[in-house]
């Protein structure tokens, strides 16, 4: 996992897909938060945070939810956050 902060969410984890370079894609969603991230099994150090419909949100975004506790609650400012998607596109 990538670091503690990763531990203070209450994840529920769901299986997308799978290859075999990468593994299980798992997306974790937050039961406290919200938030959701994405992930391979395989490679699981890179994960990064999603919207509500699995799209990619901006590397900013991705960063910063990572580096931040689980926030406990759902809030706003997330949702506007969630509104930055990737501008790279689908990671796949
Ligand atoms: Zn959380």
């Amino acid at each position: 996992m990538p670091d503690a902060n990763w531990a203070t969410h209450d994840f529920t984890v769901k299986m997308l897909d799978w290859s075999a370079a990468r593994g299980s894609r798992l997306a974790y969603s937050c039961r406290r938060c919200g938030r959701k991230f994405c992930l391979f099994s395989l490679v699981s150090r890179d994960a990064w945070a999603i919207d509500g419909k699995g799209r990619p949100l901006d590397s900013l975004i991705s960063t910063r939810w990572l580096a931040e506790q689980c926030p406990r609650s759902f809030s706003a400012k997330d949702d506007e956050d969630r509104k930055q998607l990737s501008v790279s596109g689908t990671r796949s």
